[in-house]
């Protein structure tokens, strides 16, 4: 019987992939009420992700012709690499990571993935290869299990587990009324900031994407919670190029690459020690953060 239903069960689930295959993206930046104004170049070729390195160079993006947001940002990601973007409110953060999706074109220079610009790929074969961590994750109104297995909906049961326990999620899944089959998101069960940051990625884990993002949650996740979401992350970013926006300098120490941006400009790059050595801007970031959370504690 399970047979017959199974598929039926997940039609509401394929067409909810199709019509909102971005949805995770799009929340992620708030564009939904935005129309997409970029358009596929004329045989757009379809992206050739080896590695998925990414490459940043000399990008000059702005909004409104009048206001630069960002200027000259060059940066590389080796394949496999860890990347954390860092910088002060309004530094482009999150407009970086709009460029990278493509939502919109850079206004000088190039990004590049894996070699190819992707002003010359289509988007859709853009986005099939990047996977997002968002702040909020969208629940669906069903099973938390099948809320994970959104992230790659043909899996097997048994790598729907598999990305559960990376993921740190089997334990909590494990107390629940129901187990794997509590139903969550609006009319079900309410999940918590860190919960839902790890349903999705375990989403993430099951997608596999060569490139992942994570926009790190603003609102202080608890100290466990925090930890269990910096194991699951370490685990997808073993085989994945990862993008951190972060706003914990105390989660990134561990990346290859830190990028400080300030009003729109890489101000210093590098790894987490030589950056504290160097005494720069993110020596300055690095000591407010830990004087703020000394304080916090006391
Ligand atoms: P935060 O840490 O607060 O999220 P951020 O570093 O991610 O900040 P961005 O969101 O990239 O910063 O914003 C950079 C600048 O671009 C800001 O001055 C912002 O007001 C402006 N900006 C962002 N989105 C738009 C938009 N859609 N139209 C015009 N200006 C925008």
């Amino acid at each position: 019987m399970m047979q017959i239903f199974m598929p039926l069960n997940f039609l509401g689930f394929v067409y909810r992939e199709i019509k909102g295959s971005m949805a995770n993206i799009e929340s992620m930046f708030g564009l939904l009420n935005q129309t997409p104004k970029i358009v596929d170049k004329q045989g757009a070729d379809t992206l050739n992700a080896t590695g998925g390195e990414i490459q940043f160079d000399v990008v000059d993006f702005s909004y409104h012709k009048e206001r630069p947001i960002l200027s000259a940002v060059s940066f590389a990601v080796p394949a496999k690499q860890k990347v954390a973007i860092v910088g002060s409110s309004g530094a482009g953060k999150s407009t970086l990571l709009k460029l990278l999706f493509r939502f919109y074109d850079v206004t000088g220079g190039r990004v590049l993935i894996d070699g190819q610009d992707i002003r010359d790929v289509s988007q859709d074969s853009l986005r099939a290869i990047i996977g997002v961590v968002p702040q909020d994750t969208v629940l669906f109104n069903t099973t938390i299990f099948d809320n994970v297995r959104y992230g790659r909906i043909e899996s097997s049961d048994e790598d729907v587990w598999q990305a559960i326990k990376l993921a740190h999620l089997d334990e909590f899944i494990q107390q629940l009324p129901e187990k794997e089959n509590t139903l969550v998101g609006e009319r079900g069960l309410k999940l918590s900031g860190g919960e839902k940051q790890r349903v999705a990625i375990a989403r993430a884990i099951l997608k596999r994407p060569k490139i992942m993002v994570f926009d790190e949650a603003t609102s202080s996740l608890d100290s466990q919670s925090e930890q269990m979401i910096l194991e699951a992350m370490r685990e997808v970013s073993r085989e994945q190029t990862c993008v951190v926006v972060a706003h914990r300098l105390s989660t990134i120490v561990d990346a290859d690459l830190i990028v400080v941006l300030e009003k729109g400009r890489v101000v210093e790059q590098g790894a987490h020690t030589a950056l504290l050595a160097s005494g720069g801007r993110y020596a300055q970031l690095w000591e407010m953060q830990q004087k703020e959370e000394g304080s916090s504690v006391n």
